[in-house]
C-alpha cells in the first residue's frame, strides 16, 4: 500500500510544514477509515493514499494532497466537517467539501443529463483544486473497476466519458483523459471495443519492433545534425479515440495515420523546428500533414508541431515535436503550472499565452454536447481589438499576464488565478442546460442578446428560476433563466444602463437607431 512516506518522496521540495501537513492527514484518514475495506478486499486507505500519491505525482501542492487523503472522511466516516475544520482549518475542509458535494453528481442518461452537469459545473467552478481532486479519484475507482459489482460498472464508466473525460480534456489533461477514456470504452462500449483493439492488434501488432528500430534512426540522425538535449519515445493511439477517428473515416484504419507517434521532446522553440527539418530530411513528409500547433494552439492550450511521415521501412509515423514545457502541459493541463511556477523554461513562449488558452476552454466545458449551441457573448465582442492571430479576449489575456509576472507558488498561484477569473465572471443557464457565461452584476438583458439578437430585440418578460422578474435584476451563478418573446417588444433607451455587456449596449443602440430610422 501506498505510504505516507512515499507520497512525500513525490512532494517537490517540501518544507517541514508540508511535510508535517501530509503525515497529519495521512494518519487521521488511516483512523478514519479503519476496518473499512473497499471491493477489492483492500483496506479503504489504499484508495485515498493513491489518490494522494497520484496528485503528488502530478506536482499538486501540500494541501490538494492533504485534501486528497481526507476526500472521503466526511462521506464515509463519521468524521465531519467540524472536525475537519478544527484539524486542518477552513481551506483544506473547503477541498474536502467540494469533493464530497460533487459525489452527489450522478449520471444516469439523457433525461438527467444536463442536471447532473448543471450541478458538477456550478459546484466545482469554484476552485479548480476540487475538480482535480476528483478526476485522480475517479481515475483510482476506473483502475479498480473490476472488483465493483457488475450492475454498478457500467453507469460508472458512462459517466467517466460523459462527464469526467470532457472536464479533463478542458482542462488539458491529456494523459488522464486518455486513460479515463481507455478504461471506461470496454464496459460502455463492448463490442466496438473488441473490434477497434482487433483492427489495432493486425494493423501495428508487428510494427511496434520496426518502430523501436526508428527510434533509434531518429536519435542517430538528430545527434548528427548536433541537437544533443532531446528525449524521443513513441506512442500508441488510445483506442477509445482510434474507435471515434474510425467512425469518421467508415471503419478504414489506413485512412487513420497516427496510429503510430513518436514523440520527440526538446529544450526550446526554436530546436523544435531545427528538429522537424531534420526529420523531413531523414524521412518523406506526408503533404498537408505539417500542423503547427506551436504558434496556432489548440483550443484547450495544446502545443507541439505535428507532421506524418512514411519512413524508409514504410511505416507511416505521426512525429509530434515539442518543448520539455509543452510536454507537461499536454499531460497535466492545468496542474502542470504547479511544476513550471516560474515559467522559466528556455525558449518555451511566455505561459500568458497559454493561459490565455487555457482560460477562456473552461468556460466552454460542454462544447462536446454538440447538438446544443453555446453562446459566448463576451468572447465574440471583446476580440475586436486583438490582432486575428490571438482570437483570445483582452480580459483573459490580462489575467494571463498579470500572474506569469509574479512569482506566485504554484499552489497560490492556481488559487488567485481562479480568484479574480471566477469572481468577476457568473454562469447562468438556459432552460435546455446550455452555460452561458457573463460579468458579475450581468441582467437578463445581457442573457437575451448573448443568446441572439433577435431574443434580445424582443424581450417581453423575464423569469429567473421560475419567477417573474424586472429586466434590471442582477443575475448570479446557476440560475436559470428564461426569456419571453413577443414580436411587438421593443428596446427601448431605458434598456441601455440596465445592460452591461458591450455586445447588449451596441445592440440596443443599433436598434433604437432602427426604429428611427422606420418611423
Ligand atoms: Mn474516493
Amino acid at each position: 500500500m501506498t505510504t505516507a512516506s512515499k507520497i512525500l518522496s513525490s512532494v517537490h521540495n517540501p518544507t517541514d510544514a508540508d511535510k508535517h501537513l501530509i503525515e497529519k492527514a495521512f494518519t487521521y484518514a488511516e483512523k478514519a477509515h479503519a476496518g473499512h475495506k473497499r471491493y477489492s478486499g483492500e483496506p479503504y486507505m489504499s484508495h485515498v493514499a493513491q489518490v494522494a500519491y497520484m496528485l503528488a505525482q502530478m506536482g499538486m501542492g501540500p494541501r490538494t494532497i492533504a485534501a486528497g487523503l481526507l476526500h472521503d472522511t466526511i462521506e464515509d466516516t463519521p468524521v465531519t466537517s467540524e472536525d475537519i475544520r478544527k484539524e486542518f482549518g477552513e481551506e483544506i475542509l473547503f477541498l474536502v467539501e467540494g469533493v464530497t458535494k460533487l459525489s452527489s453528481v450522478r449520471y444516469y442518461g439523457a433525461d438527467r443529463h444536463n442536471e447532473s452537469l448543471r450541478k458538477l459545473f456550478v459546484a466545482t467552478s469554484q476552485d479548480i483544486r476540487v475538480l482535480i481532486i476528483k478526476l485522480v479519484d475517479r481515475l483510482h475507482n476506473m483502475q479498480t473497476l473490476e472488483f465493483i459489482p457488475q450492475e454498478k460498472q457500467l453507469r460508472i464508466a458512462r459517466e467517466t466519458l460523459e462527464i469526467y473525460v470532457p472536464v479533463a480534456h478542458r482542462l488539458g489533461m491529456g494523459r488522464i483523459r486518455k486513460e479515463l477514456e481507455d478504461l471506461a470504452f470496454p464496459y460502455v462500449y463492448p463490442d466496438e471495443y473488441k473490434k477497434v483493439s482487433d483492427l489495432l492488434e493486425q494493423k501495428i501488432g508487428k510494427a511496434k519492433e520496426t518502430i523501436e528500430k526508428e527510434r533509434k534512426t531518429l536519435q542517430k540522425k538528430l545527434a548528427e545534425a548536433g541537437l544533443t538535449d532531446f528525449k524521443t519515445s513513441y506512442r500508441v493511439k488510445g483506442l477509445y479515440s482510434l474507435f471515434h477517428k474510425l467512425k469518421r473515416k467508415e471503419w478504414n484504419i489506413d485512412a487513420v495515420y497516427d496510429l503510430l507517434a513518436m514523440r520527440i521532446v526538446v529544450n526550446s522553440v526554436e530546436d523544435c523546428y531545427r528538429a522537424m527539418g531534420i526529420v523531413h530530411d531523414l524521412w518523406r513528409p506526408m503533404p498537408q500533414r505539417m500542423k503547427d500547433y506551436i504558434n496556432l494552439p489548440k483550443p484547450n492550450g495544446y502545443q507541439s508541431i505535428h507532421t506524418t511521415v512514411i519512413t524508409n521501412t514504410g511505416t507511416i509515423l505521426e512525429i509530434q515535436i515539442r518543448t520539455e514545457k509543452m510536454h507537461h502541459e499536454a499531460e497535466y493541463g492545468v496542474a502542470s503550472h504547479i511544476i513550471y511556477k516560474a515559467d522559466t523554461i528556455p525558449g518555451g513562449k511566455s505561459s500568458s499565452s497559454w493561459f490565455a488558452n487555457l482560460i477562456p476552454t473552461l468556460f466552454r466545458p460542454f462544447a462536446w454536447r454538440a447538438q446544443q449551441k453555446q453562446i459566448h457573448a463576451e468572447d465574440l465582442d471583446r476580440t475586436k481589438d486583438i490582432p486575428p492571430n490571438q482570437k483570445i479576449p483582452h480580459w483573459i489575456q490580462q489575467i494571463g499576464e498579470m500572474y506569469t509576472q509574479e512569482k506566485a507558488s504554484g499552489e497560490e498561484f492556481v488559487q488567485d488565478m481562479q480568484k479574480d477569473f471566477f469572481s468577476n465572471r457568473i454562469f447562468v443557464f438556459t432552460p435546455n442546460g446550455d452555460v452561458v457565461d457573463l460579468p458579475v452584476a450581468a441582467t437578463p438583458i445581457d442573457f437575451a442578446y448573448a443568446i441572439h439578437s433577435e431574443v434580445g430585440d424582443h424581450i417581453a418578460g423575464v423569469k429567473v428560476n421560475n419567477k417573474q422578474v424586472q429586466l434590471d435584476t442582477e443575475l448570479h451563478n446557476g440560475d436559470i433563466v428564461y426569456i419571453e418573446t413577443k414580436k411587438n417588444a421593443h428596446p427601448t433607451p431605458k434598456w441601455l444602463p440596465m445592460a452591461k455587456t458591450s455586445l447588449a449596449k451596441r445592440r440596443i443602440r443599433s436598434a433604437l437607431a432602427n426604429q428611427k430610422d422606420t418611423t
